[in-house]
Parts: C-alpha cells; structure tokens; sequence
C-alpha cells in the first residue's frame, strides 16, 4: 500500500480501535484508493485523505419517549454530517437496535463515495437511533419519531442536510417524522427525502434502490454476454431493498427461489410470490415464516447465513452489513454462482469480497450498485425545487441512465488504474476523485 495510504489507515486503527464496521469501510476504501495517491501527489500535500475520513460534524443526542405502557424510555440519537464538498449532506436514517457509532461512521463513509458515483450535487451523512420499531405499536413509533425529531430539526433543512429512510425507516416513519419538522422549522421544503408523493414525494423513490440493483447487476452481466434471463436469483432480506430488487429481477426473466428476515429464510423453487410477501411485510408487518402457512410446498428454515447455500447464478444480499462471510462466498462458488451484487450496504466481509474477485465472479459493490436510492432521492429534491412532480417512467429512465453512468464511470475507472473488471477499485476511485478536487479547489479549512 502507497505509504501515505497506510499512516492513515494506521492512524484510524490507532485512535478508533473499537469502531470494527468502521475500520472495515475505511480499510476496503483506503486500500483501493492506495492507486491514486501513488498518481496524485497534491492529494497528500493537502492532506485530502486525513480530512476526509475524519467526520465535518458529528452529533449524539437523548431521545426520550413514553410507551404505550406509560413508562419513560430513553434511547440515542445519531446523525454524522460526514462530508459537504460536493453539496448537502445526504444520508438515510437507520432504527436498529444495533446501531451505534461506528456503524454510523462506517455508513456515513460509504455514503460520500456513493452520492459523489451518482453525478448529483450531493454530500454524505447518516444518522439514526437504537430504537427498535420492531413490535412497537403505530402510536409508540409516532411518538418516537416526534421525540427524535425534536432535536434533528435544527441540524437539517433542504440546501443542509437531507436525511431519507434505511433499515426501520420506511413511509411511516418518514411521515411522522416529515410532519413533526415542518411544524417545528415551519419549512414545507424538501429536508426529508422518501416521503409519501401525496405530500412531496416522488414517484419510484420505494422501488429505486432494488431496481437500481438490478440495473447495474444488467450492466455487469452484459460484459459477459449474460443477462438476467432464465437465472435463479437468492435475495436476502425482505424489506424495501429486497422486495424491489426481486421485483425487477423477475421482470428482467430470472427466478427469484429465496428469501429471509432476520429470523430466517424461505425456499420457494416455483419462484417466490412477491404480492405475498409484500403484503406480510409492506402490509401486515409479520415475520417471513409466514409464507409456508400460505405456500406448505415452500421451505422455511431458521436463521439466515444459510440462505447463500441455495443454489444460484446471482446472489444480491440486500439484508445487512456483514451476512455474508468467507464461507458462504465459497459455497456459492462452488455452487456456480456467477454474479454477486450489493443491495445492502457492506454485506460482504472484505476476504469474501477477495474470494469471487479471484474466482472471476462479476462483483457489484453497494456503494455502486445500490446508489439508486438516494440517486432518487436527489431528483425527489429536482422536483420539490420545481414545485413539479414527474411521472413513474419519467423518474425510472432517469434511475436507469443514473446506474449505467455508474457502471461506466467504474469501469472506467478500473481499467484507468489497470484493474479491469475491479469495480470495487473503480468504485471508490471514481467516487474519490470527485470529492477530493472538490476539497483541493476550497483550500485548507
Ligand atoms: P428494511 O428495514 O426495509 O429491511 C431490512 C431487511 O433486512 C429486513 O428483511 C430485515 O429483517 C433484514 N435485517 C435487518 N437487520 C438484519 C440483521 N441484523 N440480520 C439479518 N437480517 C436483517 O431496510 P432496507 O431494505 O431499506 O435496507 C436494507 C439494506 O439496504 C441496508 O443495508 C441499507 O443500509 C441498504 N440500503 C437501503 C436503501 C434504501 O433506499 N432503503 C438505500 C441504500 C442502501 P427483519 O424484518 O426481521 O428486521
């Protein structure tokens, strides 16, 4: 690794030894753009790589809310306004109970290179809560969102920062929380992207990530003459990304055969019936083992890492950071699987990832290939600034030339810095550059 690269990188394990998710996104990051600085010798004079690993503003807050009970709880809130020097800071918000700092910082990280690849004028952030929605009644999660809101409204606005749903924030969550900032800002501006199209919204932002998916995983299987046509495709998770990624799959022609929640997963080799489950998990909010009631020829098996030893041609973990390890990856391999691409963010541990590189599987990082989200939610922001709404095939062209612009800048990329077919590489190069010339332009501050 480029010597400048590696103090860096030494220094983050130095002064973040605990932060393990975080580390994990900054080595995978560091490690690729090690090329650039080899090339780029300004970079390390204006000390880019220091400034931008390290977050503008971070803020940790209290939220306290009464449950339906009549008991106080009190829970933490999170946003990490990561980097601005390309435009607002833009990131979802996560409610796990998992959350914490480093999976904030790691995300946030993430987040720069992603919105940079997206072309659009848009910084990283991200933020959230340990709260979990999870068994909460609509009351209790409303008042949550009032409660959470009440300190975030002051951070964010439409030209500062714009926050959007990820794991646990979905159009409920976001409406409670859009009507608590408008009241307390007394702003009807776009501070909150995903938001109901009645009130602002735009269309395709639900389905834009999953499609997004697939139409960069399209574009990674034309290199090699292949397309989705006829493939057996296991998608993990059963939330917004998942459900829409299988929706744009099946219509490409391949056969979606499992799913999983975070229980379990379910086999269905007549390939799944997606109204079912969106209607378990848009509608009923109920666990995936549910299927089987409906499907007893469908399979329900417990726990979710052995959803990677059904067999298939292209696998999109669309779940969660880290579920799938070296041992899986192996077992798709062996399993002919030939595409992996990532809905979720950072699902693959860095020596799976390693492992389908050196067995020349096609490989779609998530800060590519599931940019289609906030890629949306930047022409939701178009369209609240116009006061316009455009249609549903108006917004999913657009989603379709925003991925292949992604595929082609990091492939591009790639072969610039001789590693063709690396779009991990290529990713965070491409997604770099435009940061740090950005940084180089507004001096040292
Ligand atoms: P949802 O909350 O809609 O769905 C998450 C899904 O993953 C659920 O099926 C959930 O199961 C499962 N899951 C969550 N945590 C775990 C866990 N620890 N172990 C196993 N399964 C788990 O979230 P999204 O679909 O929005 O997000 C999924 C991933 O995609 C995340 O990594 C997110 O950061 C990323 N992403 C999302 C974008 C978006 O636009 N929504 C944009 C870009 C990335 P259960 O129902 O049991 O909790």
């Amino acid at each position: 690794m480029n010597t400048y690269a590696q103090s860096v990188l030494d220094q983050l394990k130095k002064r973040f030894p605990t932060q393990k998710e975080f580390l994990q996104a900054a080595t995978e990051i560091i490690d690729s753009l090690s090329l650039v600085f080899d090339r780029h010798p300004e970079y390390e004079k204006a000390g880019i790589l220091e400034r931008f690993v390290e977050p503008e503003r971070q803020i940790n807050f209290r939220v306290t809310w009464i449950d339906d009970a009549g008991k106080v709880q009190v829970n933490t809130g999170y946003r990490v306004q990561y980097s601005s020097a390309i435009g607002p800071y833009k990131g979802g918000l996560r409610f796990h109970p998992s959350v914490n700092n480093s999976i904030m910082k790691f995300l946030g990280l993430e987040q720069i290179l992603k919105n940079s690849l997206t072309g659009m004028p848009i910084g990283g952030a991200k933020g959230g809560s340990d709260f979990d929605p999870k068994g909460k009644s609509d009351n209790e999660v409303m008042r949550f969102c009032q409660a959470f809101m009440q300190e975030l409204y002051r951070h964010i606005g439409p030209d500062t920062d714009v926050p959007a749903g990820d794991i646990g924030v979905g159009a409920r969550e976001i409406g409670y929380l859009y009507g608590c900032y408008k009241k307390l800002a007394n702003n009807n501006g776009c501070a909150l992207t995903g938001r109901g199209v009645p009130y602002g919204g735009s269309l395709v932002r639900t389905e834009a990530t999953g499609y997004g998916l697939i139409y960069f995983a399209n574009e990674m299987l034309k290199t090699k003459n292949q397309s989705f046509e006829g493939k057996r495709a296991v998608i993990s998770g059963s939330g917004n990304v998942a459900i829409y990624a299988n929706e744009k799959a099946t219509q490409l022609g391949a056969k979606v055969v499992a799913m999983s929640d975070s229980d379990g997963y379910i086999v269905d080799e007549r390939g799944i019936d997606l109204d079912l489950i969106k209607k378990l998990k848009e509608v009923e909010r109920k666990r995936i083992s549910e299927y089987v009631k409906i499907y007893p020829n469908a399979v329900y098996k417990k726990g979710c890492k052995d959803i990677w030893t059904v067999k298939c041609d292209i696998a999109l973990p669309c779940a969660t950071q880290n579920e799938l390890n070296l041992d899986s990856a192996k077992i798709l391999v062996q399993n002919g699987c030939k595409c992996v691409a990532e809905g979720a963010n950072m699902p693959t541990t860095l020596d799976a990832i390693k492992y389908f590189q050196d067995n020349g599987i096609l490989f779609g990082p998530a800060k590519a290939a599931n940019a289609g989200g906030v890629a949306t939610s930047a022409l939701e922001m178009a369209q609240s600034s116009q006061r316009m709404y455009w249609s549903f095939e108006e917004v999913d062209k657009e989603l379709e030339h925003i991925m292949k612009n992604i595929f082609k800048m990091c492939d591009e990329a790639a072969k610039e810095y001789d590693c063709a077919g690396n779009y991990v590489i290529g990713a965070n190069i491409a997604g770099f550059k435009r940061v740090a010339e950005s940084m180089l332009a507004y001096g040292i501050y």
